[in-house]
C-alpha cells in the first residue's frame, strides 16, 4: 500500500551516524515533579543518531512526560537535555526549529481539522524552514505518496480513516526534515485493522535510518525495529537491553511481571 519507492527521509548520513554511535539526544540526571509526584527521576538517556529505542512499561510511569520533556512540551526541574549537542531553547523561532527538528506523533492525530490533508503538510515548512509554497507542496506530495495518502491530498482529516491521518501526522513531521522522530502511542487509538498500515511506515523510517523514540505497547514492533528497549516503571529507567535480550531476560521484578500482563 505504500509507495517503497521513495524514501521517507534522507537517510545516508543518519546510517553513517548509526555506525559512528554519535549521540543525538542525551539526557543527564533529568527529574521532573508534578506537585508530589516525581515523574522522572535522575534520567540518563543518550540515543544515538539512526538508532530506535523503544520504551515501555505500565501506564503512569512517564513515558509521555519524557517524549515531552524531550520536545520541551513539559518543563524540567534539573538535569539537561541537549540535541545534537544544543541544550533546549526555552522559546521563540528556536524552540519552534526544536519541534521541527524533533518531530513528535501522539495518540490523538492531532491534524489541524479545516486545513486540507495537503495544508496540513505544507505549513509547517513554509512558516518554520521557510519554504516556498511550491517547494513544500512538492514534498508534501511526495511524502503523501510514500506513506499512502496521496489520493486524499485535498480532503480535510475527518474524511480520513484513522490510519490515514496518523500517516499524515508522519508526512507531517517529516515534511520538516526532522533529525529524529518521537512516537508516543501512535496506534493506540486506531482500530486494529489499521495499526500494520502506521507500524509498516515507522518501520520503513527506522530501516532508512531515522533517530526514533518510540513508546508503545506493540511488541512485535519492538522486537522487529527496536535497536534497544528501554522499560521504565515509576519515572525511572529500571532495563535497557536489546529487544531479544530484554523479552527472553528481564531482570527486574517490575519488568518480569509486565511482560507478564502483556505477552
Ligand atoms: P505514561 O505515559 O507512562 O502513562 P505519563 O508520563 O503520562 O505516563 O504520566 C506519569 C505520571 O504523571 C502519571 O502518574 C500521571 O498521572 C502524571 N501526570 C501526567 N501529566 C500530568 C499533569 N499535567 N499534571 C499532573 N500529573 C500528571
Ligand atoms: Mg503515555
Amino acid at each position: 500500500m505504500t509507495n517503497r519507492s521513495v524514501p521517507l527521509s534522507t537517510p545516508a548520513a543518519d546510517a553513517v551516524a548509526a555506525a559512528t554511535g554519535e549521540p543525538l539526544i542525551v539526557l543527564t540526571g533529568v527529574n521532573k515533579h508534578f506537585g508530589d509526584l516525581h515523574v522522572l527521576r535522575d534520567i540518563d538517556l543518550t540515543v544515538a543518531k539512526g538508532e530506535v529505542v523503544v520504551v515501555l512499561g505500565p501506564s503512569g510511569s512517564g513515558k509521555s512526560t519524557l517524549c515531552r520533556a524531550i520536545n520541551r512540551l513539559e518543563t524540567y526541574e534539573s538535569g539537561s537535555i541537549t540535541i545534537d549537542g544544543m541544550p533546549l531553547p526555552e522559546e521563540g523561532a528556536a524552540l519552534a526549529r526544536l519541534r521541527a527538528d524533533v518531530g513528535m506523533v501522539f495518540q490523538a492525530f492531532n491534524l489541524f481539522a479545516h486545513k486540507t490533508i495537503l495544508q496540513n503538510v505544507t505549513l509547517g515548512p513554509i512558516k518554520v524552514r521557510g519554504r516556498s509554497k511550491a517547494q513544500a507542496e512538492k514534498r508534501a506530495i511526495e511524502l503523501l505518496t510514500r506513506v499512502g495518502v496521496e489520493q486524499q491530498a485535498h480532503k480535510y482529516p475527518a474524511q480520513l480513516s484513522g490510519g490515514q491521518q496518523q500517516r499524515v501526522a508522519i508526512a507531517r513531521s517529516l515534511a520538516m526534515e526532522p533529525k529524529a522522530m518521537l512516537f508516543d502511542e501512535p496506534t493506540s487509538a486506531l482500530d486494529p485493522e489499521m495499526i500494520n498500515e502506521v507500524l509498516d511506515v515507522m518501520g520503513q523510517l527506522a530501516q532508512e535510518g531515522m533517530t526514533m523514540i518510540v513508546v508503545t505497547h506493540e511488541m512485535g514492533f519492538a522486537r522487529r525495529a527496536a535497536d534497544r528497549v528501554i522499560f521504565m516503571s515509576d519515572g525511572q529507567v529500571l532495563e535497557q537491553a536489546p529487544p531479544e535480550e530484554f523479552f527472553n531476560h528481564p531482570t527486574t521484578e517490575r519488568a518480569k511481571d509486565f511482560l507478564g500482563k502483556i505477552l
